[in-house]
């Protein structure tokens, strides 16, 4: 251990520090004036667990903070073996002066997705897909409780990029394109940490969320280098000031608003057009945190970094350090070179190039959310939630997102839903494979095909839904004596870069996939569904193809898509981003002078019932859209109307219509969404007007 260990272990109690009677902000000012600058600096370093050199190191660089890597899972891979893990590290937190806790994060960014037998929740994008809050604050609820009881009490979730171009690897961590729909799926925080003022975070059931990454990530510019990689993860995002601000801050505008406690920055730069600075990584805009975040929004939490996001910093080591604390980042992910960090940081301030009251304020942002979530009082794991991990309570909601996720494309001659006296011929890559359905970020950082933890897939669901179902992976089996066909294919898992791009070609489906469907549907009527992080080029097939599904990344949870696939639930989902034609279009975006794509943002067929059928009942239902949409505006509460108004439109839109057709409904939809509703009113009666 190094010099600075402290070696007297001071009996902590009795200190107005520990005393939980006292506000928050007392007990941080009272612990910070009693610190030394080595404490204070140990505070605002984060190390990976599996990167210590020794777990002393804990008490020996007095450490604030560990993380779990995607993948870094204590062995045995349980509930039990977690909380241990963690505790262990949080008792070697009593040999140092002040007893502070650790405060331990993993991603948990689609349910507490690093644990064996977890709750697997649908990919963000399949959340954005099912436009409904409620059911996205009940999934971050869920998440929050398998979290907590393992002993967690923070997940670097959720992700607000705006995903702006599909060829980018995270697209599927994205809600959607559109910053309205991504602030309107932002509930994910109140089910993750509770009320906005922070009075749950100590609950057993409730973590601390993080907003990530600001801002920017979903904008960068796609381009591979002569070396071959691709510029578009960790690239540039070049806008307008009035684009950053609408786009790309919006969504975190709103999660300070709900109250989230702290906020991760992005790997990218940003290139404000007009602003004469070219590229800055975020890291280093102190403009944009010190600025914007904690200024003009107000932010009081604290600041964590990306995994070694300093490191891409311009300069040497101690101005790489400056640069990211003066810009505003308290706490430093530096997974393996902690002690480096934490003693340059040291030197930095002893040179007087760094201000001690920049420590002092980065360390109390770190302290409350510390005291905030009980950790003082109760720094060891309590289990007592373990129970509900993966239980069926718990994939009850998973299965309900993953049925209102699915996207219903195109549906000819009502193919779908299926019906249970009819013969099924499943075939496809993805039909029968959990790994792909779970995606990235699933029990390893990459997630990986194949069975890897417990959940059902599309198959096994068709099954359990009493469906009478052949299963042939590559459609090898003869096709004849069948009813209807359903291929499912798509990708396989990746976590971020630019993904499943084996064969060169970013969003093209897969030859073996091709030939699945083109077999099978040139056999019968067929059902094609996707299972993938983002929009697959689909082509000329789409005229072969009698019904086609975006599925996303639904999760542990098969038994959701086959509730839609049987007609036990109806399709409700709408796409959460564009769906382009041909590889050349992207990045396209609804809103864009050329927008021509295959399916626009917001299409989704319904097979609810009672849709209104033929002019009149159309009409009508638009008339009922507009008025409500049109008393919503004239009352700021009126957000459940604009909700109903926009499920009226999308019954309309549901209508088997033509995508040409169909594109004024998908552009009123979207005005509703934005709020822009005199104009969503203006749209919908020139549409009917026109026929
Ligand atoms: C990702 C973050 C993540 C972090 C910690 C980084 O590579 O960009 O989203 O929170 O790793 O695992």
């Amino acid at each position: 251990a190094p010099a600075e260990t402290p070696r007297i272990v001071l009996d902590a109690h009795g200190l107005p520090y520990l005393d939980s009677r006292l506000p928050v902000k007392k007990r941080v000012a009272d612990l910070v004036s009693r610190m030394s600058l080595e404490e204070k600096a140990g505070q605002m370093t984060q190390a990976e667990r599996g990167a210590m050199s020794a777990p002393a190191d804990i008490a020996g660089y007095a450490l604030g903070s560990l993380l779990s890597g995607g993948g870094s899972t204590p062995t045995p891979n349980t509930p039990a073996a977690w909380a241990k893990m963690i505790d262990s590290f949080q008792l070697r937190t009593r040999a140092t002066r002040f007893q502070i806790p650790l405060i331990y994060g993993v991603d948990a960014v689609h349910g507490h997705n690093n644990l064996a037998g977890a709750t697997v929740m649908p990919h963000n994008i399949g959340i954005g897909a099912t436009r409904d809050p409620r059911l996205a604050e009940r999934t971050g609820a869920v998440t929050a409780s398998e979290v907590r009881a393992t002993g967690v009490p923070w997940d670097f979730a959720p992700c607000l990029c705006v995903s702006r171009d599909e060829r980018w690897g995270r697209s599927y961590e994205s809600f959607g394109e559109d910053p309205a729909l991504v602030e309107s799926m932002e509930t994910v925080v109140q089910g993750l940490q509770g009320r906005a003022d922070g009075r749950d975070l100590a609950r057993a059931d409730k973590v601390l969320a993080t907003a990530k990454h600001f801002a920017g990530d979903g904008g960068t510019e796609y381009g591979s280098s002569t070396t071959g990689t691709y510029t578009i993860d960790q690239g540039v995002t070049k806008v307008t000031r009035q684009q950053l601000r609408a786009v790309h801050l919006a969504p975190f505008r709103t999660a300070v608003d709900r109250g989230v406690g702290s906020v991760m920055p992005s790997y990218s730069s940003l290139d404000v057009i007009g602003d004469g600075r070219g590229p800055v990584k975020m890291h280093a805009r102190a403009d944009m945190i010190n600025g914007e975040l904690k200024g003009r929004m107000g932010f009081d939490g604290f600041v964590i970094s990306d995994w070694n996001a300093i490191d891409q910093l311009p300069g040497d080591y101690a101005t790489q350090v400056r640069t990211a604390v003066d810009a505003g980042v308290d706490m430093m992910m530096v997974p393996y070179s902690y002690k480096d960090f934490r003693g340059t940081l040291i030197d930095e301030v002893r040179a007087g190039r760094i201000s001690e009251r920049r420590i002092d304020d980065a360390v109390s942002r770190i302290l409350t959310q510390k005291f905030r979530l009980g950790l003082f009082e109760h720094p060891y794991a309590n289990t007592s939630g373990a129970a509900r991990i993966g239980s069926a309570a718990h994939r009850s909601v998973a299965r309900q997102a993953a049925a209102e996720s699915q996207v219903l494309l195109k549906n000819t001659d009502g193919v779908l839903p299926l019906k249970r006296n009819q013969k099924v011929y499943v075939a496809g890559s993805n039909a029968d494979d959990l790994g792909n359905q779970t995606g990235g970020w699933t029990i390893t950082w990459q997630g990986e095909s194949g069975t890897h933890t417990q959940g059902t897939t599309v198959l096994r669901g068709m099954r359990d839904a009493g469906g009478d179902v052949t299963y042939s992976k590559d459609a090898s089996a003869p096709t004849t004596g069948y009813d209807v066909g359903v291929v499912v294919v798509g990708e396989t898992p990746y976590a971020e870069g630019v993904g499943d791009v084996g064969n060169g070609h970013d969003l093209e489906l897969s030859a073996a996939d091709k030939a699945a469907v083109d077999k099978v549907c040139a056999a019968m009527k067929c059902a094609v569904l996707i299972v993938s992080g983002r929009p697959q080029l689909i082509g000329d097939r789409l005229g072969r193809i009698d019904a086609l599904v975006a599925s996303w990344l639904p999760g542990t949870e098969g038994d959701g898509v086959a509730d839609v696939l049987y007609g036990r639930r109806p399709f409700t989902g709408q796409l959460p981003v564009t769906w382009p034609k041909s590889q050349a279009q992207l990045p396209i975006n609804v809103g864009d002078t050329a927008y021509d794509p295959q399916f626009p943002f917001g299409w989704g067929l319904t097979t609810l019932t009672g849709v209104p059928s033929g002019g009149t009942e159309t009409l009508r239902a638009l008339e009922r859209a507009a008025g409500a949409a049109e008393r919503a505006h004239a009352d700021r509460t009126g957000r459940a109307l604009v909700t109903k108004a926009r499920l009226l439109v999308q019954r309309a839109v549901g209508q088997n219509m033509s995508a040409a057709v169909a594109k004024p409904f998908a552009d009123a939809d979207h005005l509703l969404l934005t709020g822009h509703y005199r104009a969503a009113v203006q749209r919908l009666t020139a549409a009917y007007r026109a026929g």
